[in-house]
């Protein structure tokens, strides 16, 4: 792995390990509830090409909420801003990621931004393809570019574990159908949605996705505008604003960057114009978010300086 260990980062990680303790996995979706609580590992990408990691880097998980980002990027290059953004907004909405309460109390029934599920189901179904596979290829085509190397692929068990309980997102993309924000079939939103949250990579190719948007979309090795700087900024911005769900506005004020979780316990974050930062640790706390995660972000915030406020 084009990535080398660091002690700096090592200590670190073993400092915020111990509030591992405190998290849970997630469990409401079955095969999540298999990851190793005590798991943590991190990744730091720069734009010369250098990569410094520590803790269980190996460990491969799935991105969850964390595909979100690369779906909304996909969708604004399929459809472009105007089009994304009749049918889904730009506010945070304070509520969790998988609550259904504005999408009926706040006219007109768009959801309220791309990072919560009812927005995500939206947006993935703004993905072109003929079908579910092709779709979801282009997805991971898209986040193959980003990363730079061929070989992503998402996790099966993880995806049919999420198909048999996913109810809940059933029932925001019903509702969404009904008010004509999406126009497919609910059961093929809801598989595409459902495997993009599967797609599955260690948090050396999750920094490097942070990377990317760090560096307003050009790939830093080979100078190719992978997406657009506006796309890139728009990602970054939901990032601040939505990105830890309803505990974006501290974790803003705590550590300062751009990052999106996931329940499988990730955080891929992004440092304008400076680096990426891939972590994983299955440990949640109640909103959500790797409780290590959250920890280790703050101390790698202040130690070397990375808010952007
Ligand atoms: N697949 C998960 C869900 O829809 C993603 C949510 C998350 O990571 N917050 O519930």
């Amino acid at each position: 792995m084009d990535c080398r260990s660091d002690e700096e980062l090592y200590q670190l990680v073993q400092e915020s390990r111990v509030h591992t303790i405190e998290g849970m996995v997630a469990d409401y979706i079955p095969a999540l509830a298999k990851a190793d609580l005590s798991s943590l590992s991190v990744a730091m990408a720069f734009p010369d090409g250098s990569c410094y990691s520590a803790g269980d880097v190996e460990t491969k998980s799935t991105l969850q909420s964390i595909s979100k980002v690369i779906a909304l990027a996909l969708a604004l290059l399929d459809n472009g801003e105007e089009y994304v953004f009749q049918r889904v907004g730009m506010e945070p909405t304070g509520d969790p990621f998988n609550s259904i309460i504005k999408l009926e109390t706040i006219a007109p029934h768009k959801p309220l931004n791309p990072m919560i599920n009812a927005g995500a189901l939206a947006v993935s179904s703004m993905i072109k393809g003929e079908s579910v596979e092709e779709r979801l290829g282009r997805l991971i085509h898209l986040t193959e570019l980003i990363i730079g190397e061929e070989g992503i692929g998402y996790n099966e068990e993880v995806a049919q574990s999420e198909l048999e309980t996913a109810d809940l997102n059933r029932s925001m993309a019903y509702y969404l159908k009904q008010h004509s924000v999406i126009e497919d079939e609910v059961d093929e939103v809801i598989e595409l949605y459902t495997k993009q949250c599967a797609i599955e990579m260690n948090c050396v190719d999750l920094a490097k996705v942070g990377l990317l948007l760090a560096m307003d979309g050009k790939h830093p090795a080979t100078g190719e505008m992978i997406l657009p700087p506006r796309v890139a900024s728009i990602c970054k911005t939901f990032m601040v604003t939505c990105g830890m769900y309803n505990a974006s506005g501290e974790f803003a004020i705590r550590v300062g960057v751009p990052a999106k979780s996931g329940v499988s316990g990730g955080i891929m974050a992004s440092v304008p114009q400076r680096c990426g930062i891939g972590i994983f640790g299955p440990a949640l706390d109640d909103r959500g978010n790797s409780v290590a995660g959250w920890d280790l972000m703050e101390k790698m915030s202040k130690k070397y300086d990375l808010s952007m406020f």
